[in-house]
């Protein structure tokens, strides 16, 4: 059997076990297509049957989430986590809490999460979970509820050694905070590892909150630098408009970059003069608004209802950063006739296959999320380090370790890309150096 017969086979199966999980299935064929080469290099990988190994999460955990709102009524949602992986480490992966997670987003986020960890070169298997629970508009006290109920079950699954969420969409530094609480009232134990985002004045790490945003214009710049471009004087697009979207802007303007709009599920702004931060972080941060606030502190900025149209904007660099499958074939297509030279991913699996085709088919520059936005766990790798030394290092320390991290795992799947004959292609790259660690691990640690 060949590679593409033995992917093919897996691929088959697959979709025949996981029928209807639409974003498991688009991110298993990502990945698993792109892995052929490694098969035929390296057989020993098929014998082994990594493949159909590495595809089957170790344990899924469903669990009844209820809770009781302001007005009294008993709610009732799902709670999921998915331990995809632990080959190099304890499972790692946050929690979203959106109305639209399912078993298959989880899965989806869970899967990406075992490469990404990987080419982050730190010790951190693969997890995610989550909750179809909805924030929006639910009060403080209705959120710390939630968040206990949800952490009365998940806590007998999870533990510094064992299984460490942190955040995704729906859960930042507040939600973080209500988990760890109740975390350590069951446990009767101050497990300062067991959580990652958490706030400065227990256990948090700085940068941590930056990490992602920051760590993403980092590898885009390294992408730019090395086909002899820069981030400086760029027009740059970034959709959503939180945790990712904010820190990428901030940093996207350091670098001499002109953030010309960003978004949220209602629609977008377009600012010609630039996106001034500042504002985005008080409606957003500060108090949980939207974005179509903005025009009121800036009258000659543009709010458009629906958040597509934004990838009709002409610019040098698109960098998506609110949610999977945003960028489709036709917002491709327009970035493309746009004359768009890179695409970096913030979210996770922000395109869709057609449109990372479309990107390839017409050499625009593309950082694949799983590289792209590894700065998020890398740094949440580093807040589990300063736990464990029950040490805390100053933001520089955390912000070059950060950089550094990124400017790797960028070398490595340009290295990589090119050692299995698909120069420049970073996806190729990425997918593959992030396998090879864990196939390996797994070699040696038998059929377990
Ligand atoms: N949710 C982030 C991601 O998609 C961060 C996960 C973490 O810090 O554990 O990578």
């Amino acid at each position: 059997m060949n590679g593409k017969e033995y992917v093919n086979k897996v691929l088959d199966e697959v979709k025949k076990e996981n029928e209807g999980q639409h974003e498991f299935l688009q991110a298993v064929e990502e990945v698993l297509e792109t892995l052929i080469p490694v098969f035929d290099k390296n057989p020993k990988y098929m014998e082994e049957g990594i493949l159909e190994r590495i595809v089957e999460p170790e344990r899924q955990i469903m669990f009844r989430v209820p809770w009781i709102d302001d007005n009294g009524k008993v709610r009732v949602n799902r709670g999921y986590r998915i331990q995809f992986n632990s080959a190099i480490g304890p499972y790692k992966g946050g929690l979203r809490f959106h109305p639209t997670v399912n078993l298959s987003i989880i899965k989806f986020l869970g899967f990406e999460q075992i490469f990404k960890n990987s080419l982050t070169g730190l010790p951190i298997g693969g997890g995610k979970g989550g909750s179809n629970f909805d924030p929006k508009g639910k009060s403080d006290r209705e959120i710390m509820r939630f968040c206990q109920s949800f952490m009365s079950e998940l806590y007998k699954h999870i533990g510094e050694n064992i299984d460490v969420p942190a955040g995704d969409i729906g859960v930042g530094g507040r939600e973080i905070g209500y988990l760890f609480g109740q975390y350590k009232k069951i446990a009767s134990s101050y497990d300062a590892g067991v959580l990652t985002g958490k706030g400065l004045t227990f256990g948090g790490s700085l940068v941590r909150t930056e990490a992602t945003g920051y760590g993403l214009v980092y590898f885009v710049e390294e992408m730019l630098k090395s086909n002899g471009m820069d981030m400086d004087g760029m027009k740059v697009l970034v959709s959503g408009s939180g945790n990712v979207a904010i820190y990428a802007m901030e940093k996207a303007k350091q670098l001499g970059a002109k953030v010309l709009a960003c978004s949220d599920s209602n629609g977008f702004i377009y600012d010609k003069n630039g996106i001034d931060v500042q504002t985005v972080k008080n409606i957003k941060e500060v108090n949980r608004g939207r974005i179509s606030e903005y025009i009121k502190y800036h009258p000659s900025a543009e709010y458009h209802e629906g958040c597509n149209g934004i990838w009709n904007i002409p610019c040098d660099v698109a960098l998506p950063c609110a949610t999977q499958n945003e960028i489709d074939k036709e917002a491709a297509l327009t970035l493309v006739k746009n004359g768009v030279k890179a695409v970096g991913e913030g979210a996770n699996m922000p395109s869709t296959l057609e449109a990372v085709e479309v990107y390839f088919a017409n050499n625009v520059l593309f950082a694949p999320a799983k590289a792209s936005n590894a700065g998020g766990v890398a740094v949440s790798a580093l807040e589990m380090s300063q736990n464990s030394m029950r040490m805390n290092w100053t933001f520089e320390e955390v912000d070059k370790k950060l950089k550094d991290i990124m400017v790797n795992i960028h070398s490595k799947s340009v290295a990589t890309a090119e050692e299995y004959g698909f120069k420049g292609n970073l996806l190729v790259g990425a997918n593959i150096a992030g396998f090879l660690k864990v196939a390996d691990a797994m070699m040696y640690q038998g059929i377990v």
